[in-house]
């Protein structure tokens, strides 16, 4: 482990069963022949590419990573194996987490604020938040909770470990969609959650073969392939929203991209994050002109997700009844910053 991105995406996994392979096989088999070895047993238990994609995301995050089939497999496990008594959730929120949080049969109450958290309870955050990438201070969060015995989890999807490392600033976990920048190019699915503490990984991981939500072979390969890349996609792809920020400032009512001075959270941004990511919302003045701008952009695609190659566009009103009516989210990808804006102003001409 180097504890420089670049280095750690590449090597985070040497000496997990490499041979002379320099780029990873794909391991298919769902059981293991016995005869010359005891390590592996059955894929729901262990599974080498699953081994080698949770070394690099532990190098990358500074703790301990457990992956899962889905962000959202990865929320509902470390929900399901906190069993806090309450749960506090910001109120920009993905709106997925928010609907397994407040679902009515969970065993939690959702507290009301982070005031209302005493011990053993979860303080659930989210930062840069989705859609309109709001920033939370995690050291000051984690200074005031962890002493409560508060557990505090961030989803840091928006933020990749690249950008920032909630558990170097206290936090009990970090989860990630690694179906968005981990994995990078919109063609796996996949969670992860990563622990402080190793040991509160390795039950995890126990939860998980019998819970039975282990990720596919297929998923698992593709991820640690797209993670090589991640601290150099990452950035670029964040020099060129932070350019499509400052262009739309001044042409539409409202940005939110927290590398902007007029972001209520700039500050915090500036202290926590390396870059302000890669995702940029802005409001139009409507539902109806913020619906119709989404149909007009030809380079980015209009299609949920974020985090690949390729620019999105999405309406989030159109999925997400609580989002702001005219908020259009980028997820702005590889492609050349001058296409990129000039897709922009010819969608909002
Ligand atoms: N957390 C955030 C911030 C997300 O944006 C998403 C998905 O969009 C998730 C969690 C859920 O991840 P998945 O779609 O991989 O289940």
């Amino acid at each position: 482990m180097s504890g420089d991105p670049f280095t750690d995406a590449l090597h985070g996994d040497a000496g997990i069963l490499d041979g002379v392979d320099v780029a990873p096989p794909i391991h298919v088999s769902s059981t293991y022949d016995r005869a010359d070895q005891d390590d592996l047993v059955y894929r729901r238990n262990q599974h080498v590419t699953t081994q080698r994609l949770e070394a690099v995301l532990s190098a990358l995050e500074g703790g301990s990573a457990v992956v899962y089939p889905s962000g959202m497999a990865a929320v509902s496990s470390l929900m399901r194996y906190l069993r806090p008594a309450r749960v506090y959730l910001p109120a920009d929120v993905y709106h997925g987490t928010r609907a397994f949080v407040t679902d009515q049969h969970q065993p939690w109450e959702v507290a009301a604020s982070l005031d209302d958290l005493q011990a053993g309870d979860v303080a659930w955050l989210e930062t840069p938040s989705n859609p309109k990438c709001l920033v939370t201070d995690i050291a000051a969060a984690c200074a005031e909770l962890g002493p409560k015995g508060v557990r505090v989890v961030v989803d840091s999807t928006f933020a990749t470990p690249v950008l920032q490392q909630p558990l170097s600033l206290g936090a009990d976990y970090v989860m990630h969609s690694s179906t968005k920048y981990i994995g990078g190019h919109s063609d796996a699915m996949g969670g992860v959650i990563v622990a402080a503490d190793g040991n509160r990984a390795s039950e995890l991981e126990a939860a998980r073969v019998i819970d039975g939500t282990i990720p596919g072979s297929l998923d698992v390969w593709l991820t640690l392939r797209g993670v090589r890349t991640l601290p150099l996609r990452i950035l670029h792809q964040s020099e060129t929203a932070s350019a499509i920020a400052v262009h739309l400032e001044g042409k539409v009512p409202l940005v939110w991209y927290p590398g902007l001075a007029s972001h209520p959270d700039f500050e915090v941004a500036g202290r926590q994050m390396r870059t302000g990511g890669a995702i940029v919302s802005f409001e139009l003045d409507s539902h109806e002109a913020a619906a119709a701008a989404a149909t007009r952009f030809k380079v980015f695609r209009r299609a949920t997700s974020l985090g690949g190659v390729e620019s999105l566009v999405e309406h989030r009103a159109s999925v997400n009844p609580l989002a702001p009516p005219g908020l259009l989210r980028l997820s702005v990808g590889l492609e050349a910053v001058e296409d990129l804006i000039a897709d922009v102003d010819q969608a909002l001409a």
